[in-house]
């Protein structure tokens, strides 16, 4: 099976990912904070991830990816309270909403996903756990995690403990140990509350992704731990803090970060007035065209999105179904009939070394075209080599496939052929008026 290589933040090198083959390897990627729609930089590990799991899929591995929700936070109180319903109601609102986005952006169905308030009487007895093995500790119903207890804390985010230290000054909290010490339980009055053994309260955000990945995956164990660039601290390096403390292994093989989007050159936030909601992109250009911007660039390079970048994609993007669709409608009259599943294997093994070469996706597109190159030299043969376009049109859609990208095929039926062939007819005899005509309807047809 083909070797897969990608870029882990841990060791700060590509690194060959310890996959097993004809053996199940688990992935696991932080999911959102559900207490408003996605927003583009939500979007992005969304088609970076699933990317990657259909390109291990494409090499022969079985994964499972897992994406939890996290419906227990401080900005969901104050959002169902601000919108008048429950926290339920809310989440389950923007969950239903993240759902509907992730079939807009063609994702394969996640394999798990896990919610925070499912999973509450196994955060709790992992909180337990550490407290007896002294990892954490309780303070006036509080529990937090002793972070001295953890040599190498600060290898994933590439921090040493000092820098670390004089920035969590600033917020030093009273009763912690050590600035740095992050909570794992705290005591609340207000909003959804569960008993503990510590108090009425709620766990903090860094605990519930390790929970998780303990009780799903049989080793404890991922093989990749993904998320945005802006999750490596704290939140990556608590969850590792965890997992090293818990059973002195790390919680992952490789760390896996996207790059941010930025919007026209300036990173987006709520202040600059420049926050984007993934939905309303899709309602402008469409999931497909997204998803293609995002791949566009390399996953851990930051992305910058601008009408233009749109436009090009749009562009890109109709080179490669056109001559698709003038394959298929050229193959329909051809009077044998093609069952041909055949591909070009070294043009698409080229497409699958560049992916599995830590997901160079912009060196996938550039073979993807050459592909598409080939296709097009072959429907302009004055003899049709209808096998051979056929297996172009095969490739290009495996090809597209791959990246997620909606594949195209087209059959015609007989009303469509005789349209065709009149269309034709209209304008071998000069006949632009009703040629135009007919031409607006085939196009509506989906056939030009
Ligand atoms: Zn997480």
């Amino acid at each position: 099976m083909k070797k897969i290589h990608l870029y882990d933040s841990c060791s700060k090198e590509i690194q060959e990912v310890p996959l097993k083959e004809h053996e199940k390897n688990y992935m696991y990627v932080c999911g959102p904070t559900v207490y408003n729609h996605a927003h583009i930089g939500n979007a992005r590990p969304l088609v970076v991830f699933d990317t990657l799991k259909r390109t291990l899929l494409a090499c022969g591995y079985e994964i499972a990816l897992i994406s939890n929700y996290t419906d227990v936070d401080d900005k969901i109180i104050l959002a169902a309270e601000k919108e008048n319903i429950t926290e339920k109601e809310l989440t389950d609102k923007y969950i239903a909403a993240y759902e509907e986005l992730k079939k807009n952006l063609n994702i394969l169905p996640v394999d798990k996903k896990p919610r925070v308030t499912e999973y509450m009487p196994k955060i709790i007895d992992f909180i337990d756990q550490l407290v007896k093995k002294e990892a954490a500790y309780i303070i006036q119903g509080d529990v937090y995690f002793r972070v001295s207890k953890i040599a190498s804390y600060g290898s994933i985010s590439n921090k040493n403990l000092e820098e670390l230290k004089v920035g969590a000054r600033i917020e030093e909290n009273e009763k912690k140990e050590n600035p740095l010490d992050f909570t794992l339980w705290k005591e609340t009055k207000q909003g959804i509350q569960w008993d503990s053994p510590w108090s009425k309260g709620r766990p903090g955000w860094h605990t519930e992704c390790v929970a998780m990945i303990y009780d799903i995956t049989p080793q404890h164990h991922v093989v990749i731990h993904g998320g945005g660039m802006d999750l490596k601290f704290p939140h990556h390096e608590n969850e590792q803090a965890q997992a090293l403390a818990y059973d002195h292994r790390p919680l992952a093989d490789l760390w896996v970060h996207n790059g941010m989007v930025n919007i026209n050159n300036e990173k987006m936030s709520k202040s600059l007035n420049n926050f984007i909601y993934a939905k309303d992109l899709i309602a402008k250009y469409g999931g497909n065209v997204l998803r293609w911007v995002f791949l566009s660039t390399h996953y851990r390079a930051p992305i910058n999105f601008t009408d233009e970048v749109f436009q090009q994609a749009i562009t890109e993007l109709n080179k490669i179904y056109m001559p698709l669709k003038q394959a298929y409608v050229k193959l329909a009259f051809v009077e044998e009939k093609l069952k041909n599943s055949k591909i070009d294997v070294d043009k698409y093994d080229a497409f699958l070394d560049a992916m599995a070469d830590d997901l160079n996706t912009t060196q996938a597109i550039s073979v993807l075209f050459e592909m598409v190159k080939q296709l097009n030299v072959s429907i302009r043969q004055n003899q049709l080599d209808a096998a051979m376009v056929l297996q172009n049109c095969n490739t290009v859609n495996q090809m597209l496939e791959v990246l997620g990208i909606v594949p195209l095929t087209i059959k015609l039926t007989e009303e469509d052929k005789t349209l065709y062939r009149q269309w034709e007819a209209y304008k071998k005899n000069k006949d632009f008026e009703n040629a135009d005509k007919l031409r607006k309807i085939l196009v509506e047809r989906g056939i030009l």
